[in-house]
């Protein structure tokens, strides 16, 4: 059996210390050695105010710190932002005033090794102090997301490839959900966290994961050893099968999600869940995706009014399909593959993924 250990939680302190530490215990987090390296890796995917719900929690980060500390061991906050220094991203979350006096470590993750990895990949640079810590501790945020449908446990440890690397493989595994899933439990298999505990309490809904989505209320809590079961626990509780969710299909077919899973604590049932708009519009063979992508899926789009013109998008664009033209963007949808970084990026909530005219009449027809 493969345990889930769902609590309901808030950001009371006072109330979010036990109900962690009982859901670490209930992990067997108590067998964490002495002086051993925990890295606490939560979603630090931007610098954001904790209400944006974009970044796990400080005061989830803060509970896993003080667990480790418990324990004897000593523990290192890590992540490599898709955007904005990691020092930034620390102080806007609140990570740093909420650990304030911790004897705890930052480091960003920055220095890749390349580690033997299974087909289609063969080898893959990651966080070298992702892969080599003693134990990890996987804190991802329950948020949707506009080209995965949702970033939960798996999807969490792609910011255990470093820095630039993360728009290359966008655009080299991006073009094809299936094998940027493929990716993303191929990562999930080599860095292998311990516990994953997710932050549901200030949850994300709609287009997410950056500005454009909307935080949503739902004061939950859970755990497991696995990512993967934590995942087909969140999908049965936003009411949608576990195949639904690329990751899980495909750890499933990796022999990574073998059993029933158990679960400890009472499961909510949310059935109106906002879920994003995803290109789910690509179908049918190969040959056809690049004119099914142009014409059907949805497409970024600016609104000027709100454009700072700060250039972080067209940094970011794996595609280099965005330019400025004087006062305004241009994107070029040719080279776009719909991997919404720019979504993801913009600072200032500018980007927006919208259906197009034959998207909108297609997803009538087909329902989908
Ligand atoms: S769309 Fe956003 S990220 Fe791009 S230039 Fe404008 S404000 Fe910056
Ligand atoms: S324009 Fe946006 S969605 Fe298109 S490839 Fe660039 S970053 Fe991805």
């Amino acid at each position: 059996m493969r345990k889930v250990i769902i609590r309901k939680a808030g950001y009371d302190y006072g109330t979010l210390r036990p109900v962690f530490f009982e859901i670490m215990d209930g992990l067997g987090g108590k067998g964490i050695a002495r002086n051993s390296r925990v890295v606490i890796k939560p979603n630090l995917l931007a610098p954001a105010s904790p209400e944006k719900a974009m970044t796990t929690h400080p005061l989830v980060v803060k509970a896993a710190a003080e667990y480790v500390l418990e324990r004897g061991a000593s523990p290192v906050i890590s992540d490599s932002p898709a955007m904005g220094s990691f020092e930034k991203v620390l102080k806007e979350s609140g990570i740093k005033d909420a650990l304030e006096g911790l004897p705890v470590q930052y480091r960003e993750f920055k220095k890749p090794v390349t580690v033997a990895a299974g087909a289609p990949f063969r080898t893959l640079a990651i966080a070298q102090d992702a892969v080599e810590a003693d134990v990890m501790i996987n804190l991802p945020k329950l948020k949707t997301h506009a080209q995965m449908l949702l970033t939960l446990g798996v999807k969490n440890l792609f910011g255990c490839v470093v820095g630039l690397s993360k728009p290359e493989w966008h655009f080299r595994a991006g073009i094809d959900r299936e094998m940027f899933a493929r990716l993303l439990v191929e990562i999930y298999r080599l860095v292998n966290p311990s516990f994953t505990v997710l932050d549901g309490i200030l949850a994300m809904e709609g287009q997410g994961p950056g500005r454009s989505g909307t935080p949503r209320d739902m004061g939950i809590l859970a755990g497991s050893g696995s990512a993967v079961s934590l995942d087909e626990a969140v999908c049965g509780m936003l009411g949608i099968g576990a195949d639904q969710l690329l990751t899980c299909r495909i750890a499933k077919e990796m022999g990574l999600a073998e059993g029933d899973i158990a679960i400890d604590g009472e499961i909510p049932v949310v059935r109106d869940f906002k879920f994003p708009l995803t290109g789910s519009l690509v179908f049918g063979p190969k040959w056809m995706h690049g004119q099914l992508r142009r014409h059907f899926v949805q497409r970024p789009e600016s609104d000027d009014s709100m454009c700072a013109l700060c250039g972080e998008c067209w940094k970011y664009c794996p595609a280099q399909a965005i330019k400025r033209k004087g006062r305004k963007l241009e994107f070029d949808y040719d080279k776009c593959i719909r991997c919404y970084c720019c979504v993801e990026v913009c600072p200032h909530g500018a980007l927006k993924a919208v259906d197009t005219l034959p998207g909108k009449l297609l997803r009538k027809i087909t329902k989908r």
